[in-house]
């Protein structure tokens, strides 16, 4: 740790690395896994006092020693991804006034409009202001301490900002070597994790990977990826032999008190590829409807109109939810008909889920 290296020598087989002094170490293999970087538009005042990411635990730290000294009274999140909606919702609970900022017509841009409302509305309701379609422009400081946010339509007074505008894959390193990147712009790997340069390797947010439903070129900064492509090259490197076959674009996360989970392709992406596709929607309950703790969950589906085949899921609902996404990963990941989930064995009991279990009713009600 605290060791950074600063150059890879390829045709030399060593790379530079800086910590209270600089030296060569050589290699015989190298895995690069440099991770992602936050975004950060070119805006005045993003540098500056009480202005936090939210992308280490050292930045989570200097964030939460402010609040604890400073004591501030208004919050504003930039940024509608999970990481600025998690926020948004700590920053309401420790009782701030907080407002989030997004460009984008709805928050979590994951979801297709139709469900990321349903988040939208949990995040009203604990009493956070949204601001859609509102580019951030700047933020202003004054003595010390951040004064406002602006947008596109308006002044926000802000004691704390928070930016979760997203991250981009950590590349500078590789790029520096010449290792050819793919079209994401992360770096190019084949499914052992090997890059194009000979005996260098790659794993985790900063390389390419494949998406299995719409067969592109995907990149997608997650730990369960990162974590699955690291056993890969792990297991490539000490002289076995194992591959990544790609991801399905499976996510999850809680907002407020509902559970969000999407898999597969979005409505967006699906219009994008040009595939002709169907929807279903419903809503049914985590639990039997007379059992203690039931609520709402909505579960929507997408198929490819052609084949039949499932392409893609999104569930919202109270807790019991979420990990329901893992039957429809499965399902789009072999390419399952709503058919095929109908006549699949789930489980039953009245603490767990309805008879029938709520994907199962998204998928009759595709069928019907
Ligand atoms: C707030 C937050 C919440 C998240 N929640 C989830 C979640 O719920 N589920 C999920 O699946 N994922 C989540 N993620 C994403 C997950 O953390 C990442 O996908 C995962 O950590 C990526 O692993 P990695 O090893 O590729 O990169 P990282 O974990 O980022 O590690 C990269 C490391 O490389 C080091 N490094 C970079 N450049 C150099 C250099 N030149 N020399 C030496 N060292 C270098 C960095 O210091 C860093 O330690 C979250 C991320 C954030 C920020």
């Amino acid at each position: 740790v605290l060791h950074e290296v600063t150059e890879i020598d390829r045709g030399g087989q060593r790379v530079r690395v800086r910590s209270d002094e600089e030296r060569w170490e050589p290699f015989d293999e190298l895995l690069i896994a440099t991770g992602a970087l936050p975004l950060r538009p070119d805006l005045p005042g993003l540098d500056g006092p009480g202005v936090y990411g939210a992308h280490t635990l050292s930045e989570a730290g200097e964030l939460f020693e402010a609040l604890e000294r400073d004591r501030p009274s208004r919050a504003v999140v930039v940024g509608g991804g999970y990481i600025g909606l998690e926020m948004a919702e700590a920053f309401r609970r420790r009782g701030l006034h907080v407002s989030l900022v997004d460009q984008a017509r709805q928050v979590m841009g994951t979801l297709d409009p139709d469900m990321g409302v349903l988040v939208a509305d949990a995040l009203e309701r604990i009493g956070v202001e949204l601001y859609l379609e509102e580019g951030l422009k700047a933020v202003e400081s004054e003595g010390g301490r951040a004064r406002a946010v602006i947008t596109g339509n308006r002044t926000l007074a802000a004691d704390v900002v928070v930016l979760g505008l997203g991250v981009r894959p950590n590349v500078a390193l590789a790029e520096g070597a010449k290792i050819p990147l793919g079209e994401s712009g992360a770096i190019s790997v084949d499914e052992r994790m090997r890059t194009e340069a000979e005996g260098i390797w790659a794993a985790g947010d900063c390389v390419e990977t494949f998406h299995r439903v719409s067969r592109k070129p995907f990149h997608v900064a997650l730990g369960t990826v990162a974590n699955r492509q690291g056993r890969v090259a792990g297991i490539n490197l000490g002289g076995g032999a194992a591959t990544f076959p790609g991801v399905v674009g499976t996510a999850v996360s809680k907002i407020c008190e509902l559970e969000v989970a999407r898999t597969g392709l979005q409505e967006k992406e699906l219009r994008e590829l040009g595939w002709e596709f169907e929807t279903a929607r419903i809503e049914s309950r985590t639990r039997a409807h007379y059992f203690p703790g039931s609520g709402k969950i909505t579960v929507k589906i997408l198929w490819e109109k052609r084949s039949g085949r499932l392409v893609g899921g999104q569930i919202v609902g109270v807790e019991g939810a979420a990990k329901r996404i893992d039957v429809l990963a499965l399902a789009v990941t072999l390419g399952l008909t709503a058919q095929d989930l109908v006549d699949m064995d789930l489980s039953y009991a009245p603490p767990f889920s309805p008879v029938w279990d709520p994907v199962q009713t998204a998928a009759r009600t595709a069928l019907r």
